[in-house]
């Protein structure tokens, strides 16, 4: 059916890919596919794979013997929130991606991120979840027009076929940066300061939900988030990151 906007659409990626061919998403080379990274480039991104902590998604010494294993972190420092998994460990090429979509550089690469949380975040999805970002300040979201989280947690969404409330969470302090924080000084530094939006509370009662942020780094963030989203009456949360900032990294 030529009149057939799905036909169309089909039709014009093809012209447009004999004009554009398939780059990598990093260095710009010709690829074998859109939205995907060129072997030399792949092996520069440290995805993670095999055992990690249940909680947090870090890398774990040791084989996946099927039952749920924790990192120190996650056993020290009180976790709000369910299960956990990161995509990327956040150092050489990965870090390099996840600074340009934060920045704005790169919005485009939402698109394969959505990709690789989904991935990242398999094991945690379930059916009727709804997925929802990480808030920014309003006064930061002025400044930068966009919240990376967000455009993560949509492209992710679309990925898992799942919901996605873009602005189920508020800020309602403007933190201070959490660079060249301490752990403790991170946690103090956005308790109580993230709520739930009181319009969005009745899509997330009893529903399991799955937070979705850019970078893990002590977990304070996702910690205040997950704890609004509990008191609010979700029935379990989870978190799945971009990329972890792990230790030994
Ligand atoms: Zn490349
Ligand atoms: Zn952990």
């Amino acid at each position: 059916m030529i009149g057939d906007p799905r036909v169309l659409r089909a039709g014009l990626q093809s012209a447009l890919q004999l004009l554009f061919p398939p780059q990598c998403i990093s260095c710009g080379d010709p690829t074998v596919s859109d939205f995907g990274l060129c072997g030399v480039c792949w092996r520069q991104t440290p995805f993670i794979t095999g055992l990690v902590c249940d909680r947090c998604g870090t890398p774990l010494p040791g084989e996946e013997e099927g039952r749920a294993e924790y990192c120190d972190d996650c056993l020290t420092v009180a976790r709000p929130w369910e299960r956990g998994r990161s995509a990327l460990l956040y150092r050489d090429n990965a870090r390099k991606l996840v600074l340009a979509l934060k920045h704005g550089d790169r919005l485009d690469l939402a698109r394969p991120a959505g990709g690789w949380l989904h991935r990242a975040a398999r094991p945690l999805l379930r059916d009727g979840m709804l997925i929802a970002p990480v808030p920014l300040h309003w006064t930061r979201l002025v400044r930068r027009r966009f919240n990376q989280s967000a455009l993560l947690s949509k492209a992710l969404a679309r990925e898992a076929g799942l919901d996605h409330c873009p602005d189920l969470l508020l800020r309602t302090r403007r933190t201070q940066s959490q660079d060249g924080r301490d752990r403790d000084g991170r946690f103090a530094n956005v308790a109580g300061a993230i709520r739930v939006h009181p319009r969005r509370r009745d899509r997330m009662v009893g529903r399991h939900l799955l937070l979705v942020d850019d970078v893990m780094t002590s977990g304070a963030t996702l910690a205040g988030a997950a704890e609004a989203c509990i008191a609010a009456g979700a029935a379990s949360v989870s978190v799945v990151t971009l990329a972890r900032v792990a230790k030994d990294a």
